[in-house]
């Protein structure tokens, strides 16, 4: 039992012992008890010869970026057959963020920046909701039903969550945790793409700078961006990012206090090689501009305040 309680802390029960989950510690202390109710055996949902969620890109470590993308692969455990979608469907935005992973890849090669990309579809688990939201696994994405998330079971729920969600999660915060040993700043940039058109509604915008609380490098990037010129850039649009429906920046940058970004970019621009490399380099340009105008303006705002603090002694 003195084992068990070590492995399951905090009572909990575990008899699943078709694949153990990975140690529950980690520094910011995030993952919910739902590892372990799991009160009855079941099926593996990726089995030994498929390919793990995680892809890993290796930085040079010199970069202070640090690229994610939650959506960036298509791919269905074999358990679940097709989720009961043609392929039609599952080539469609509704299952992943057409374009992204490719751009990430290619963001990172420029900037010699590591990059994290899940590669399962979001219909199977949204890497990018929190595990107990509503719509961590949808039944119906846009206009579609997903016949296979139609009845989902809260284990098999935690299945999803145990073999995809958390060890993407997990390895982004051991990655993170790391730099912070290691004392190296951080900047945490969210990769995504955006379908043209949504419920009939075109949207106008080339590309999206998403925050919640912290918009310290979010307004800095919208504000490259929107230098370019030649660019509809949205402001939190096409989309608010917020507590409820995004994980990995409220997560891993705001509450880490690290600088960070989600980056959206419609889906028809970076549909080809030659788009996506375009985008990527026009990122792997303006990302450092932002950064050393989020810089400069932090250096301004401490030299300001201290030059209050000599004037006034009261807050000596
Ligand atoms: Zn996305």
């Amino acid at each position: 039992m003195g084992d068990i309680a070590n492995v399951f802390p905090l009572g909990q029960v575990c008899v699943n012992t078709i694949r153990p989950p990975p140690p529950v510690a980690t520094i910011s202390g995030e993952r919910p008890a739902i590892w372990c109710r799991l009160g009855h055996h079941v099926r593996v949902l990726l089995s030994k010869d498929e390919v793990g969620p995680v892809e890993v890109v290796a930085g040079d470590g010199a970069s202070p970026f640090f690229l994610v993308c939650d959506h960036a692969g298509r791919l269905i455990p074999r358990a679940l057959g097709a989720l009961g979608l043609s392929e039609e469907h599952l080539d469609r935005h509704i299952a992943w963020d057409i374009g992204a992973a490719a751009v990430t890849r290619r963001l990172a090669e420029a900037l010699g920046a590591s990059a994290i990309l899940q590669r399962y579809s979001r219909l199977v688990i949204d890497c990018n909701r929190p595990p107990d939201a509503a719509d961590s696994i949808v039944r119906r994405s846009e206009r579609t039903e997903v016949p296979g998330n139609a009845d989902v079971s809260p284990p098999a729920a935690e299945q999803r969550a145990r073999e995809i969600f958390w060890p993407y999660h997990d390895e982004i915060r051991a990655r993170l945790d790391r730099c912070a040993i290691d004392g190296r700043p951080t900047i945490l940039v969210a990769m995504h793409s955006f379908t043209p058109v949504f419920l009939d509604r075109p949207r106008a915008w080339h590309a999206g700078v998403l925050y919640n609380r912290d918009a310290r490098f979010g307004r800095e990037l919208l504000r490259a961006l929107g230098g370019e010129g030649d660019l509809v850039v949205g402001d939190n649009e096409p989309y608010a990012a917020g507590d409820l429906t995004d994980y990995t920046i409220v997560h891993h940058g705001e509450r880490r206090g690290l600088l960070h970004v989600e980056v959206e970019i419609r889906q028809d621009l970076i549909s080809d090689a030659g788009g996506q490399g375009a985008w990527a380099a026009r990122l792997a340009r303006l990302l450092p501009v932002a950064l050393a105008s989020c810089e400069g303006s932090s250096a301004r705002v401490r030299h300001e305040e201290s030059e209050e603090a000599h004037e006034d002694p009261r807050r000596l």
